[in-house]
């Protein structure tokens, strides 16, 4: 695991928020039910004094087992008649206990495997919520909706193959929903494909952002930026910020990567880029990924092997038309 310090310091917070939360939840049913029914608070605290007997029995050593039995006893039928108050006054049995949001690690982050003290799963996903989080707020991932991707803006007459843009986006634009209300965390990426300004970018937004409200991690990345930012922190020997968005990179569950192709081409960028993908299909974890550029000119600039390995794995949807940012102005 290589997240920084204020990815686990913003992961601790809120499942401390969640701990507390639950935790004042019960005690303001426990003041509730207190003030409604005496006897339970009395039951509270015979209870709390049979388990300081019990611990005093067992530091003391003799004749503990017999001491132990009559104090479970005492116990049990306190617990039951607990119960059963709650039961008669219409409130769940356990109406005074904290609700958790994680009940393997109650809130705390923490459980026990194998002997030893470990993260919970609960923990896990949320390091991965917040590094997602972290890289999300420099995109404007809450723009774009499907709802606002007007077709209006492709023409209906027909291009040369006998296609308007108009059927072709209108097909897009189905594809993408039918892709978002399916989407799982695993399957089939998609590729897409044609010149700037035909809405690749909205659409794929539009998808990130269904995936996210499904609860699902969703990261929204533009190839040039990336890996600047990644360069950037490799060649500072910042290895801890270039490890970590990598991580996330490989972690999330649906990798969007904007622009594929109009990034600054050195060694590091295309070797980064193929570990990228690499990484993600061995995982089978789907990426939507835009380009501007043709086939041909990807192959170009990666390689055969690797544009063919890509295309393999993708859904392609050839975008058409003419730039719908003029129209739009
Ligand atoms: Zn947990």
């Amino acid at each position: 695991m290589t997240y920084s310090r204020e990815i686990y310091d913003k992961a601790y917070h809120i499942i401390e928020d969640r701990r507390r939360e639950a935790e004042s939840v019960a005690q303001q049913h426990t003041d509730r039910v207190y003030r409604e029914i005496p006897e339970l608070e009395e039951i509270s605290r015979q209870l709390v004094s049979c388990s300081l007997g019990a611990a005093r029995a067992v530091l003391k050593g003799a004749n503990t087992k017999e001491e132990l039995e009559r104090l479970a006893q005492i116990s049990s039928n306190l617990q039951k008649r607990q119960q059963e108050l709650l039961a008669s006054n219409g409130y769940p049995a356990n109406y005074m206990e904290p609700v958790y949001t994680c009940p393997h690690c109650n809130d705390t982050a923490y459980v026990e495997k194998d002997g030893k003290t470990v993260y919970c799963d609960c923990f896990l996903k949320l390091l991965i919520e917040c590094s997602c989080d972290e890289i999300n707020k420099l995109s404007p991932l809450s723009l774009s909706t499907f709802d606002t991707f007007k077709l209006d803006y492709y023409p209906y007459d027909s291009n040369a193959d006998g296609v308007s843009p108009y059927t072709r986006m209108s097909k897009i634009l189905n594809f993408c929903r039918n892709y978002a209300i399916n989407f799982n965390g695993e399957g089939k990426s998609i590729l897409m494909r044609g010149a700037t300004g035909l809405g690749k970018t909205h659409l794929s937004l539009a998808i990130a952002n269904e995936v996210l409200q499904k609860g699902y991690y969703a990261v929204y990345v533009s190839a040039p930026s990336l890996l600047a930012r990644l360069e950037n922190s490799h060649f500072n020997y910042n290895s801890s910020e270039e490890e970590q968005l990598l991580q996330t990179l490989g972690d999330c569950d649906l990798l969007i990567i904007d622009d594929l192709g109009t990034e600054f081409l050195t060694p590091y960028s295309k070797s980064t880029i193929y570990n990228i993908f690499n990484n993600r299909l061995l995982k089978r974890k789907p990426m939507i990924i835009n380009t501007n550029l043709t086939v041909r000119e990807l192959q170009d600039v990666y390689s055969q092997r690797f544009v063919s390995r890509i295309i393999g794995e993708c859904d392609r949807l050839d975008f058409i038309g003419k730039d719908i940012r003029a129209l739009k102005a």
